[in-house]
């Protein structure tokens, strides 16, 4: 056996894929506000082993899509490089969101955190749990914006995210903060 096949493991570019994440949130709790939510679901995003290069658009406010007697949404995009296979990056997604104590109280409705994987290094994904690219994300200001932020290069189905029409125009979207250098 040669000394290289005795080795661990070590990660090559290849290995380490690009993904953008959408977070949303609405409704504060005891552990935070919505941007407290969404700040320490990126922290802890930075702190995985298997995930490097994170960076965050601003963040915007935006209308709910679903029923309107429930307040603005916060929402941002993150960019990521990561080791984990699709299923995993859903599951982590999904913890995030536990550790934000998000409750499902009616569709569409208000929560704690949202954690969606838009876009996973070019590849397209039809399993029972896990849609890629997101399925809403066409059609959504507040993915569409905050993505075209930090890569406005990002293909959506082979077509640069800035080439999709904004759906009436900017309305309900509102810049809070300037991305953090
Ligand atoms: P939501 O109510 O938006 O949190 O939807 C959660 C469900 O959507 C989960 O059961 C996921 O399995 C499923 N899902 C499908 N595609 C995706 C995706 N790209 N990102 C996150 N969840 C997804």
């Amino acid at each position: 056996m040669t000394q290289a096949a005795t080795q661990p493991h070590a990660n090559t570019d290849s290995d380490w894929h690009l993904c953008y994440l959408g977070l949303g949130s609405n409704l504060a709790n005891e552990l935070g506000t919505p941007s407290e939510h969404i700040k320490q679901a990126v922290t802890q995003l930075q702190m995985h082993a298997q995930i490097k290069n994170v960076r965050l658009s601003s963040l915007y406010a935006s209308k709910p899509m679903g029923p309107q007697d429930q307040p603005d949404f916060i929402n941002t995009v993150v960019e990521l490089q990561t080791t984990l296979e699709p299923l995993q990056l859903l599951a982590v997604c999904q913890q995030l969101e536990q550790n934000a104590q998000r409750q499902r109280l009616r569709h569409w409705g208000e929560r704690s955190l949202d954690v969606d994987i838009l876009l996973y290094a070019n590849q397209t994904i039809q399993l029972p749990t896990l849609t890629v690219p997101h399925a809403g994300i066409k059609a959504r200001n507040f993915v569409l914006v905050p993505l075209a932020e930090l890569n406005p290069y990002a293909l959506i189905d082979g077509i640069a995210v800035t080439k999709y029409p904004l759906t009436h125009e900017q309305s309900g979207l509102n810049k809070l903060t300037e991305p953090p250098t």
